[in-house]
């Protein structure tokens, strides 16, 4: 089966991690911290967080964010269920913002309608998170703006996105949003088995960020309560939790991070080479402007199915069938029955339930062969002809 992505680990990312297996700390130790500062180096952020994934990232950034019960955030319905569970997770009310069905991004447009459609200033959202789908930015300009003239906060999941760029700047480096989320899961841009990250510029959000995600503990003495500190003291001062990453999965992470540009440019190689092989197919595919850098995470058509004689889930089961290991993303988060069941329903957001009747993800990752590439363009031929 060729699947729709890996990871991708050479004998220097082992070497890496078996360096730590072999020193004296495996998790607390100094390849976080390393870790931490190679990437708000490498996107341009002053602070970097890590965590043990990018849905603890998610919920650490809402806490620290002082998100709590009655507060509202919207998101987009096309992302993984963890870009809105955070929401959740603080106790906070989640609404979506519709699509644009050429980028398949939360719609600025429809963002302004919405904000502009609440006359309840306590109705307005506290946060939007915008989701850099497939590894293509958002507008990040025009909902930046809204965010000033409605006072929400913004974060950036980039799960998809590392290495991104919106016009010259590269995703992370938080010009236009509160702070920026990655994911390190194998299927990502680059991994660290499991694993996340916070960016920001924000010195007193990376703190409550650090503390919310170290167990509400301070160890620093500078800032210590006690006037008579012992000297095995530490205060407790928020109800943190444990989403640390460990010293294994931050210098696999150093390591990966070395080749994060020639994945991405292997990516958008054999985006490159979809684009040609498929533009006469009936099907949409990624949405392309010269301003925007895409990482390709995935690459995703969008079948044209009314000119189809199979169906889309025809197709889909027939791709599978011949061994190619695609995915949807994403069937809409508000049609999940955890979603429906706080009163969502089919109709809300027709332009992301439109998209999932329609998208396929295709294999897309560092390693695809020549051979393979040409494989996966002749089965889906084969398929939809
Ligand atoms: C993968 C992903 C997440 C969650 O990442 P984990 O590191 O697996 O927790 C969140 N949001 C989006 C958009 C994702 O693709």
């Amino acid at each position: 089966m060729i699947p729709y992505s890996k990871q991708t680990i050479d004998a220097s990312d082992i070497k890496e991690v078996v360096k730590v297996l072999r020193s004296d700390f495996i998790t607390q130790g100094p390849k976080v911290l390393e870790f931490e500062h190679k990437i708000s180096n490498f996107c341009g952020a002053k602070f970097a967080i890590s965590t043990n994934s990018a849905t603890s990232a998610l919920h650490v950034a809402c806490l620290s964010l002082g998100l709590k019960k009655g507060d509202t955030v919207w998101t987009s319905p096309n992302s993984f269920v963890a870009s809105s569970n955070c929401a959740l997770y603080c106790g906070a009310k989640i609404d979506f913002v519709d699509i644009d069905l050429a980028t398949h991004n939360l719609c600025p447009i429809k963002l302004e309608e919405k904000l502009k459609k609440i006359k309840n200033k306590n109705k307005l959202p506290k946060l939007v998170i915008v989701v850099h789908m497939a590894g293509l930015p958002c507008d990040m300009k025009k909902i930046f703006r809204l965010s000033k003239i409605y006072n929400f906060k913004i974060i950036e999941d980039a799960s998809h996105a590392l290495g991104a760029r919106y016009f010259r700047d590269l995703v992370g480096n938080c010009r236009y949003s509160d702070a920026t989320v990655f994911s390190f899961h194998p299927v990502k841009i680059i991994t660290t088995g499991e694993g996340g990250i916070i960016t920001t510029n924000n010195k007193k959000f990376a703190n409550k960020c650090k503390l919310i995600r170290t167990h509400g503990i301070n160890k620093d003495k500078n800032h210590f309560l006690s006037k008579d500190p012992s000297p095995w003291h530490y205060e407790q001062i928020y109800l943190g939790l444990n989403y640390r990453m460990s010293d294994i999965s931050a210098a696999l992470g150093i390591s990966q991070l070395r080749k994060v540009e020639k994945f991405i440019k292997k990516r958008n190689i054999i985006a490159q080479k979809y684009n040609e092989l498929l533009k006469d197919l009936p099907m949409q595919l990624p949405f392309q402007n010269s301003n925007y850098y895409s990482s390709y995470h995935l690459y995703i058509i969008s079948l044209k199915v009314e000119l189809l004689k199979k169906s889309h889930r025809e197709i889909f089961i027939d791709l599978q069938k011949k061994g190619l290991g695609i995915n949807l993303h994403y069937a809409p988060i508000h049609l999940q029955p955890y979603y429906r069941k706080l009163g969502f329903k089919k109709g809300m957001f027709p332009n992301a339930e439109n998209y999932a009747s329609r998208a396929i993800s295709i294999p897309i990752y560092p390693s695809l062969s020549e051979k393979d590439l040409k494989k996966v363009i002749n089965i889906i031929k084969e398929v939809i002809t």
